[in-house]
């Protein structure tokens, strides 16, 4: 597949879904977003596969079901855990509609998941792995 044929379908996705899509050189592959209130996605440009995937799943925050659900950016557990079934649901949508899903496409969702789950990990961690508070009179 060329970085034309890929570029071609995300511009007819964008069209068909009424998603602008803005390729800002200026921006590094893993800056991508979506802004589901507004329809827009911001990317790099679309160079390979990669770049035409990571575009695929910020339209799939968008317009694939189950992509878009969080009205603000997740505070507690809960959120966190629904953010990650946002991230595999825009994941699914991308892998849904591209011409290809190939292995540098798969590592790209792989590593892009494991740090939303990394943020999760964390968050527990912070808040139920705490250690106990010792109370003056404990230290002898
Ligand atoms: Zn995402």
């Amino acid at each position: 597949m060329t970085t034309s044929s890929y570029r071609a379908h995300a511009q007819l996705l964008a069209a068909q879904n009424r998603v602008l899509l803005v390729e800002e050189p200026g921006m590094q592959p893993h800056e991508a977003f979506a802004v589901a209130a507004r329809r827009v996605v911001m990317s790099h440009p679309i160079v390979d596969c990669t770049t035409y995937c990571v575009v695929l799943h910020e339209m799939g925050h968008i317009v694939g079901p189950g992509g878009s659900t969080l009205a603000a950016p997740p505070r507690d557990t809960k959120e966190l855990m629904a953010r990650m079934d946002e991230e595999d649901a825009a994941w699914a949508w991308a892998k849904s509609v591209a011409l290809e899903w190939t292995e540098p496409m798969e590592f790209v969702r792989v590593w892009a998941r494991e740090t939303y789950r990394q943020s999760l990990e964390d968050h527990i961690k912070a808040t139920y792995c705490k250690p106990p508070a010792r109370k003056i009179g404990d230290w002898k």
